[in-house]
């Protein structure tokens, strides 16, 4: 079976609050890019990846690389997912391949994508939700609203103003009060000393996740943070490869690894990765792809099958975003159910253009 045509349809999502923003950036969209793969059987997979400017994946770079790999796919044999490799291609741009070529091979076996993957050990997922950097009882406000619509998990955002940072997490346990899960993410705002000084204090507002406190490469600075804390040091941007994971791993540097698929280069690596974690004792989880719904069913179904998820995901950033290219995917009191729909098991809208 040939690939015959390979389309990519560039998708830019409005995010609801304009104003978000975290430690490394802020943009009032999402630019992400819907992959169409379409063999000569006439069966067809639907990926879907994001930008991430910072990660080195702005949009321009992106959308070339799937230009890239368009053509060396075209009028090939439908690759093995482990061949991508071999293409030229930034991670993210392999990820909407990878997640297209999944999509195929469910929709051309008629089951749901999780079952292409393995074997299902979850029928739902917990959500975790993100909350922006704003100003301390903003925060609050917005968590409240979160917890009233069922989310039992949230994420603080935290930008390496101690005080600042330690107010956000105060006012959002006040207002949660204290069943509720929380967890925060420095985006690598802090240096290791500060790091640990703000974690010591946040730990008593009982947060039980510290994402990414120090620099990418600060591997060093990782590991001390996470010996001096009780709270689990969780790697995200210094994750962005098996071998970075392998790294971390050695030299004990981490707790948790959050996975997600752009970053890693879609469904085949991020399994990697879970089995890395698995054997090392490392704990992981799938973090947030801001973007559409069918990037989530993707991570969905890969957290469907993958044993050692161990806590919430970050699998619901679309509700806040419009303009989704699919529907059929909504959370029901903080969980999101696996699809049991063929493929990715969401729907194009009728209003999305595909046509190449
Ligand atoms: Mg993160």
């Amino acid at each position: 079976m040939r690939i015959r045509s390979v389309g990519v349809f560039p998708v830019v999502m409005r995010k609801t609050d304009p104003t978000w923003r975290f430690a490394l950036g802020a943009s009032p969209q999402s630019d992400g890019f819907l992959i169409r793969l379409v063999t000569d059987g006439q069966h067809e997979g639907i990926g879907y990846t994001t930008a991430v400017p910072h990660l080195d994946a702005p949009a321009s770079r992106v959308l070339e690389d799937l230009r890239c790999l368009s053509r060396a796919l075209a009028g090939a044999s439908v690759p093995d997912v482990a061949e991508l490799d071999l293409l030229p291609g930034c991670h993210q741009a392999k990820a909407g391949i990878d997640i297209a070529l999944h999509d195929l091979a469910a929709r051309e076996r008629g089951v749901p994508l999780h079952r292409v993957l393995g074997a299902k050990v979850r029928d739902e997922v917990p959500l975790l939700r993100i909350l922006a950097l704003k100003a301390p009882e903003q925060v609050a406000r917005i968590a409240a609203g979160l917890v009233a619509e069922g989310y039992r998990y949230l994420k603080i955002k935290l930008d390496g103003d101690l005080e600042t940072d330690v107010a956000r997490v105060r006012a959002v346990r006040e207002a949660v009060g204290p069943s509720v899960h929380l967890t925060v993410d420095a985006n690598q705002s802090y240096a290791a000393e500060g790091a640990i000084r703000a974690g010591e204090r946040m730990q008593k507002d009982g947060i039980e996740l510290f994402e990414q406190p120090v620099r990418i490469d600060d591997v060093d600075g990782l590991a001390a943070v996470s010996r001096a804390l009780e709270v689990p040091v969780e790697a995200d941007e210094s994750a962005q490869s098996p071998d970075d994971i392998r790294r971390l791993i050695d030299r004990g540097a981490v707790d948790s690894v959050s996975l997600k698929l752009p970053k890693l280069g879609g469904l085949a690596k991020a399994k990697a990765a879970a089995e890395q974690c698995a054997a090392a004792g490392v704990r992981c989880r799938v973090g947030a792809t801001v973007g559409s719904r069918l990037v989530a069913a993707a991570g969905l179904h890969f957290a469907a099958v993958t044993p050692n998820i161990s806590y919430a995901c970050e699998l619901a950033e679309f509700a806040r975003l419009q303009d989704d290219p699919a529907e059929g995917l909504e959370p029901e009191r903080g969980v999101l159910r696996v699809p049991e729909g063929v493929g990715l098991g969401v729907r194009l809208r009728e209003t999305q253009a595909v046509a190449t």
